[in-house]
């Protein structure tokens, strides 16, 4: 198997605005994916990473919250309930923090690395932490859930950041830092 080197991608690339693709058979090389993705996420001191977040059209998700590693393929949310604010940045949105509003608890259903079911019932930041993935896997980022303030506020950081993923030189204005890197 050819050696391939995950990096993030950010705002801008197109690969963070698809729909991921389910896996249908889980073979070596996404159990290696998802191994690059852990690691990754780790040295990127993030607690959630997608595979549409490395450039990757499939869908799996690697999440650590300090309490055990869950790599997650064909991740899906089956139930929502509650209600729960949280200011989450992202590691393809670099130095963006947005307030988003998201269910208190969820279950998830998913394969694990193996292709065996497994269902997680989360809440509180696990559960935003999966549906943060989940909304990566649609395409979705946390700026789709800026207020109209927020989208004034980061609009430059914004611009920047499309410009530097296409490769044109910029300087880099840096904004905030926020505490949750997903
Ligand atoms: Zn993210």
């Amino acid at each position: 198997m050819p050696e391939t080197i995950l990096k993030i991608k950010t705002f801008g690339a197109s690969s963070l605005r698809k729909k991921t693709r389910p896996v249908e058979k889980i073979t070596e090389y996404h159990r290696d994916v998802l191994s690059k993705m852990a690691r990754l996420m780790y040295e990127s001191a993030g607690i959630g990473l997608a595979a549409s977040q490395v450039g990757i059209n499939q869908a799996m998700v690697v999440v650590d919250m300090g309490t055990g590693l869950y790599k997650l393929v064909n991740p899906r949310l089956i139930k929502k309930e509650g209600q729960q604010i949280n200011v989450e940045g992202c590691l393809s949105v670099p130095d963006i923090c947005i307030k988003v509003k998201r269910a208190k608890r969820v279950k998830v259903c998913a394969e694990d690395e193996n292709g065996c079911p497994l269902t997680i019932d989360a809440e509180d930041l696990l559960a935003c932490v999966l549906q943060h993935e989940i909304d990566h896997l649609n395409g979705k980022l946390i700026i789709d859930y800026a207020s109209l303030l927020e989208r004034a506020r980061i609009g430059r950081r914004l611009t920047a950041l499309k410009k530097k993923s296409k490769n044109e030189e910029l300087p880099e204005p840096k904004t905030e830092s926020c505490q949750l890197q997903l």
